[in-house]
């Protein structure tokens, strides 16, 4: 009898195994680890998210056909593993290649413990290869999305023309895509999803046994079922696709979604296909309902983005998990787990987070990866929270985001300058600053905003790294044109910060 082996994260619609095998005699099996929920403080609206998005793809599988083996709140992978082969002896068992790195290296072992082996078939969640990625990059010391987009937009064919020339004659719309919305701008509301009798008992199980999970776990709004997450994208084309890109890097107290689409949780775990969902959104901007620099800002995230950041992932694991370019070492302020600080940016994001699981890009580059930078903390600790608290997260996420793109960890391999700013690109971009105990304007003393001492002191203490940088050379000519007083008081008053940053 064959098995196929499905983990959480890879619920998708076709999985490569379904074809491999006779559906009336094959068995699937799925598996609760509650050793794995527990490596980190997981949101506890990601677990019920997780779980119940599993148990309902159980039902989903059944509904077809197949005959689903379900082990429920099982302690571990290989708790799960014993009660199934107690009772059934697999000839076979198949597994798509895990998304993390290591995962099928311990799947492996486990079986192979029982005499048996996996049978690892290629991913079906990403269309990118990672032999040709790995053949491009061999030798380079930086890569570059622009040049994997580009080649991801003729291999799919999306946004070309017949000529062989991008739709609309540029690549990349990005420069039209930084606007901030009016202050009676009216944003269209999000659609909720009401938990069902599965979901509630998945939120009995989280809050009985993972009461230490980061956030709160009620309201929960987030799809759990396939149809449901296309409905969460459907409800995105209609109504926010179109000003997607204009208003997508702007921040807006009290906004959580503004915009975006909110559906990588869905496609991170297989419940939404990226390609199809990119298909979707070109129709919308053929069909004349949404412009063209929102529609190619999706795609990008979709067919760019999230496939260069899992290409990168697997091309620099493991060694990049350790990256510390900087050698930063200070701990993580205690606001990022309780959101108290006086700073209204970072209590606005991490407020949202707590309650929803989610913040927009924006946020968690600009805010929260720019304030732990500029504050010097330690990588791996902040790489371990995006992990956590966000519902998207999983570890081929947040490396190469996090310690890549966010933290400049990686010394440059994947950012091409570190991600760091003052007050004033929070001000431009938000309305974070108003109201805000500090003042964006001021750059040393008391009331002063912390940002902006310590952006200017990063460019001070990573000088010999950063200098040489050319695209780094504006903001050293800034700091070198300062008055030399106002530098040294500005460098005090970091040093200062920098002994109080639990206190801010
Ligand atoms: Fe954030 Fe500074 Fe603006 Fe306050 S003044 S919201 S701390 S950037």
């Amino acid at each position: 009898m064959e098995t196929i082996w499905i983990l959480g994260d890879q619920l998708v619609r076709c999985h490569p195994a379904f074809e491999r095998v006779e559906r009336s005699t094959a068995r699937v099996l799925m598996i609760e680890s509650a050793a794995h929920a527990r490596r980190v403080r997981y949101h506890k609206q990601k677990l019920v998210f997780l779980f119940s998005a599993m148990r309902h793809y159980a039902e989903e599988l059944r509904a077809q056909g197949w005959t689903v083996d379900y082990y429920r709140e099982q302690p571990d992978f290989e708790a799960g593993l014993v009660a199934y082969l107690r009772q059934h002896r697999p000839s076979r068992i198949w597994l798509m290649e895990p998304n993390e790195y290591g995962v099928a290296e311990l799947l492996k072992r486990l079986v192979a413990a029982h005499g048996l082996s996996l049978d690892i078939l290629p991913t079906t969640m990403f269309i990118s290869d990672r032999a040709s990625f790995a053949a491009r990059a061999q030798g380079k010391k930086t890569l570059v999305l622009e040049n994997f987009y580009r080649r991801m937009r003729q291999m799919t064919g999306l946004l070309m023309e017949p000529d062989g020339e991008p739709t609309g004659g540029t690549w990349n719309y990005d420069r039209e895509n930084r606007q901030v919305p009016p202050p009676d701008h009216r944003f269209p509301p999000l659609p909720r999803y009401a938990p069902d009798a599965i979901t509630r008992e998945v939120m009995d199980w989280v809050r009985r046994d993972f009461p230490d999970g980061y956030g709160v776990i009620e309201p929960f709004h987030w799809a759990t079922t396939r149809a449901e997450a296309e409905d969460a994208y459907q409800d995105f084309i209609e109504h926010r696709l179109d000003l997607f890109g204009p208003y997508e890097d702007a921040m807006v107290r009290g906004q959580a979604a503004l915009y975006h689409t909110l559906v990588s949780p869905y496609v991170n775990v297989g419940l939404l296909d990226p390609l199809v969902a990119a298909r979707q959104a070109e129709q919308a901007y053929r069909a004349g309902k949404a412009r063209l620099n929102s529609v190619e800002g999706v795609i990008r995230q979709f067919i760019g983005w999230r496939e260069f950041i899992y290409q990168i992932y697997w091309l620099r694991m493991p060694e990049m998990a350790q990256a510390n370019f900087f050698g930063d070492t200070r701990p993580l302020p205690h606001y990022y787990w309780d959101g108290e600080t006086r700073m209204q940016c970072l209590r606005e994001t991490i407020t949202q987070l707590q309650q929803t699981g989610h913040t927009h890009h924006i946020q968690r580059l600009m805010v929260l990866g720019n304030f732990a930078l500029l504050a010097g903390v330690l990588p791996q600790a902040v790489n371990e929270w995006f992990w956590l608290a966000y519902i998207d997260a999983y570890e081929w996420v947040t490396l190469p985001n996090v310690l890549g793109m966010s933290l400049y960890a990686d010394g440059g391999f994947l950012a091409t300058k570190p991600y760091v700013a003052s007050a004033a690109y929070i001000n431009r971009m938000s309305d974070y600053c108003q109201g805000c105990a500090y003042n964006p304007k001021q750059r040393h003393g008391e009331g002063a905003c912390p940002f902006n001492s310590l952006y200017w002191d990063f460019l001070d203490r990573h000088r010999a790294k950063l200098f040489p940088n050319q695209r780094m050379r504006m903001m050293y000519a800034a700091w070198d044109n300062m008055d030399p007083q106002e530098r040294t008081a500005t460098l005090a008053w970091a040093a200062t910060l920098l002994t109080r940053l639990e206190e801010l």
